[in-house]
């Protein structure tokens, strides 16, 4: 079985756009590759936050991970801070990153710009990091989109480096891959754009049955099609694609032929996408609320999972000490 490992930022609460665009695959390769799944907590130190903000936000990540099938039988979950061999590597990868390539990298420019006064060598880093976290489980595949090309041609130059450093052929070179051709965009309710976070328009799992109402009832719309069989202005085509996500072909087909005729409500239409995003989210909800309850739980699936991670990635540092020319231990 191949590997492959997917970082998991723990920023806030998962929406419709983390669970389809990213959770759902992860459940779909949990049951085809050696999957590694890692709570990035050491990647969120290079913003700064406060500790109690790290406990909570891993916490409450790894519950709505579980929540939505994530299985630790079947993966390897844990929280990366738990497994130091990672640190180790990032130390290695580093003696042979440099600062003209770090300092060209895309996400190290944004952030940069982001967070003028706070430019540190974690952030400059951020590629190596990222580059052990991978290939510390010597990793085939890394379900990523787009925005993170650059940094895995970079993750696949540092273990193609280290191998023509040492004249060994140890590290693979880790592959962006998605599971299926066509990429889901969650889009927002708001007019325009996909549904983000930082957006302020995400309908979240944890949401409760009124809230998802209110955040739907409030979704853009217009006075409605005048031509029969007109194109749908984007607010319109973004609500279509939000039923086409969690409602039935029928539901969907229904209204479809309704805004074709002209005699679509959109009041209606809001409220059965209203209905069946909560049919969608509340046992999700349900299993999070009773997760995140039980701690001991919590705690035997982290301690579980951080043993595993442990296991795979000390054999690659064992081989690796010994390549660069150390003891191992
Ligand atoms: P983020 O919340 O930006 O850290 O993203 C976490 C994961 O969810 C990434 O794999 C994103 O590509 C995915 N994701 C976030 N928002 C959306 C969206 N609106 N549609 C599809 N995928 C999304």
């Amino acid at each position: 079985m191949e590997t492959v490992v997917s970082g998991i930022r723990p920023t806030g609460n998962l929406h419709l756009g983390n669970y389809f665009g990213a959770v759902k695959s992860f459940l779909q390769m949990q049951n085809e590759y050696n999957c590694f799944f890692f709570i990035a907590d050491w990647h969120s130190l290079t913003t700064h936050p406060h500790p109690d903000n790290i406990v909570s936000g891993v916490r409450k990540i790894l519950a709505e991970y579980l929540a939505c099938g994530i299985d630790p039988e079947k993966a390897t979950i844990y929280v990366q801070s738990d497994v130091r061999e990672v640190l180790e590597l990032y130390l290695y990868l580093n003696m042979n990153a440099y600062l003209g390539e770090l300092e060209r990298t895309t996400s190290f420019k944004e952030k940069a710009r982001k967070q003028p006064e706070n430019v540190n060598a974690g952030l400059l880093t951020y590629p190596t990091l990222m580059a052990s976290d991978i290939i510390v489980h010597k990793a085939a595949k890394v379900p990523v989109g787009k925005d993170q090309e650059q940094n895995m041609e970079m993750a696949r130059k540092f273990a193609r480096r280290f191998n023509t450093f040492y004249g060994v052929d140890y590290f693979p070179e880790p592959a962006s891959f998605s599971l299926s051709n066509k990429a889901v965009k969650v889009p927002g309710l708001d007019g325009s754009g996909k549904m983000g976070k930082s957006e302020g328009n995400a309908i979240y799992l944890i949401d409760d049955e009124k809230t998802i109402k209110k955040k739907v009832m409030k979704a853009v719309t217009d006075a409605g099609p005048t031509v029969p069989n007109s194109e749908k202005p984007e607010p319109i085509e973004n609500l279509f694609t939000m039923m086409e996500i969690v409602s039935s072909q029928d539901t969907y087909n229904y209204f479809n032929e309704k805004y074709a005729n002209c005699e679509i409500r959109y009041g209606d239409m809001k409220k059965q996408l209203a209905e069946d995003i909560n049919l969608f989210c509340s046992p999700i909800r349900e299993r999070i609320l009773d997760i995140a309850a039980n701690t001991d739980y919590m705690e035997k699936v982290a301690c579980q999972g951080a043993e595993k991670a442990r296991e795979s990635a000390a054999k690659t540092i064992q081989d690796v000490r010994r390549i660069i020319g150390f003891k191992a231990y």
